[in-house]
């Protein structure tokens, strides 16, 4: 075990189990590799107290850098990638006009390889360690996906899309051979390294009534993995859903109907909630993935983040590229920062730093199940992190060496920050 383990020494934050941050202005961070090849956090805290544990341990030393839990994005679209900054007229245009057709190309696996790799590389970029991620409609796309991601040894989510109604020629999938080829995917993915698998009806309205009776019976049979879908994110869409299922309360009512709500459920957008959905969302451990850049890109409004403390809703930050506009956390989180400020449709409120910061890090593991596992560099968890450089640009040094405070010193980075301040990033 000793042979294994390196040391890193630099400014660290870290997180507890409630969000709270944690942070060493001269701190040590300690991780050895287990039997199962995964390098986990062993000791970390301040310099002088941990060093003392571990005398003799050679030690990298980072002066003047920051050591951060990686950033979790709880909902992207890595098949999109080439849609990002695609101009449309809203959600349902930018489908038809640019996501779908571009899509159709996953079809290819030659394509998917490709475009993965690229992905990869831009979440290690900018210091994405673990991402929800849909693929297309193609299992092509999928393996594809997890190919990679086992080649990098990351801890990474994805599925699959099912469509297989109000979709276009080239993305529309078949009913029964959607399901069998999800479950192919189940068994020859899920839990194999650190990868996870997310069954993955694409929204209500582009999914039969047998294909999501489908999927919330493959979720229930594997009730390890991961379920992720939309909800509520623009007002034509939730028109258009309580069209299709008058006999719902309410668009996220559809997917409780057909058994799509449980802990690892996971839905992006979550806007035009109410009261009684918020609750269910509690009750069934169902997570929302705020996706802060698209909502804005695509003016389909603002997450109540009043509403979702007061229901305890379970909920984490999301790029929802190619729909979002940035890879970056840090883009991300100002926008969440906007989104949360926001005070003319809903209540607004100033979301702390700490709290932004804690959404794309352990508050989004917590919501995707993985308390305990990553997100947070406390003592065995698993040591994916970025190490940051606050000097990173001229106006980063002169704002961050004013920084009374550790939230000061977050919220320039949030603020000022991009894929410039993500020297290194470590996956375990
Ligand atoms: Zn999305």
């Amino acid at each position: 075990m000793s042979t294994s383990m390196q040391a890193w020494r630099a400014q660290l934050l870290r997180f507890d189990g409630a969000g709270r941050p944690l942070y060493d202005s001269d701190g040590l961070l300690i991780t050895a590799q287990g039997a199962d090849g995964v390098r986990r956090v062993v000791d970390a805290g301040a310099h002088d107290a941990v060093a003392a544990r571990h005398p003799g341990l050679a030690v990298e030393h980072l002066p003047g850098r920051l050591i951060a839990p990686g950033f979790v994005d709880m909902h992207v679209h890595y098949p999109q990638l080439d849609v990002i900054g695609s101009p449309a007229d809203g959600l349902l245009p930018w489908l038809e006009n640019y996501t779908f057709p571009a899509e159709s190309r996953f079809a290819d696996p030659a394509h998917a390889a490709e475009v993965a790799r690229f992905f990869f590389d831009e979440l290690a970029r900018h210091g994405v360690t673990t991402a929800l991620t849909f693929a297309t409609s193609h299992p092509a796309s999928a393996e594809a996906f997890f190919a990679e991601a086992r080649r990098r040894g990351l801890r990474m989510i994805g599925g699959k899309v099912l469509q297989d109604r109000h979709s276009p020629d080239g993305v529309r999938d078949a009913t029964e051979q959607s399901l069998i080829d999800t479950e192919a995917l189940i068994a020859r993915w899920h839990g194999q390294g650190r990868l996870g698998y997310a069954i993955t009806p694409r929204f209500a309205p582009s999914c039969s009534d047998a294909q999501m009776l489908g999927a919330a019976e493959l979720a229930r049979r594997h009730p390890t993995t991961w379920i992720q879908s939309h909800v509520a994110e623009n007002r034509d869409e939730v028109r258009w859903v309580r069209e299709l299922y008058p006999e719902a309360r309410s668009y996220l009512d559809v997917y409780r109907r057909f058994g799509l709500l449980r802990p690892r459920a996971v839905y992006a957008h979550c806007i035009y909630l109410d009261e009684a959905d918020r609750r269910l969302m509690h009750e069934t451990g169902t997570a929302a993935a705020v996706s802060p850049t698209s909502n804005l890109f695509l003016g389909s409004g603002f997450f109540d983040y009043a509403a979702a403390q007061r229901h305890d809703m379970l909920h984490g930050l999301a790029s929802d590229v190619g729909g979002g506009t940035s890879f970056s956390p840090f883009h991300t989180m100002l926008a969440a920062y906007y989104v949360g400020r926001e005070g003319q449709s809903k209540t607004g409120l100033s979301l702390a730093p700490s709290n932004l910061w804690w959404q794309h890090t352990g508050g989004a593991a917590r919501a995707l199940g993985l308390a305990g596992t990553m997100g947070t560099l406390q003592d065995g968890t698993e040591a994916d992190f970025v190490i940051l450089n606050p000097q990173a640009t001229p106006l980063l040094a002169r704002k961050t060496a004013q920084a009374g405070n550790l939230e000061e010193l977050l919220f320039a980075l949030i603020v000022l920050g991009d894929d410039r301040l993500v020297e290194r990033t470590v996956t375990a």
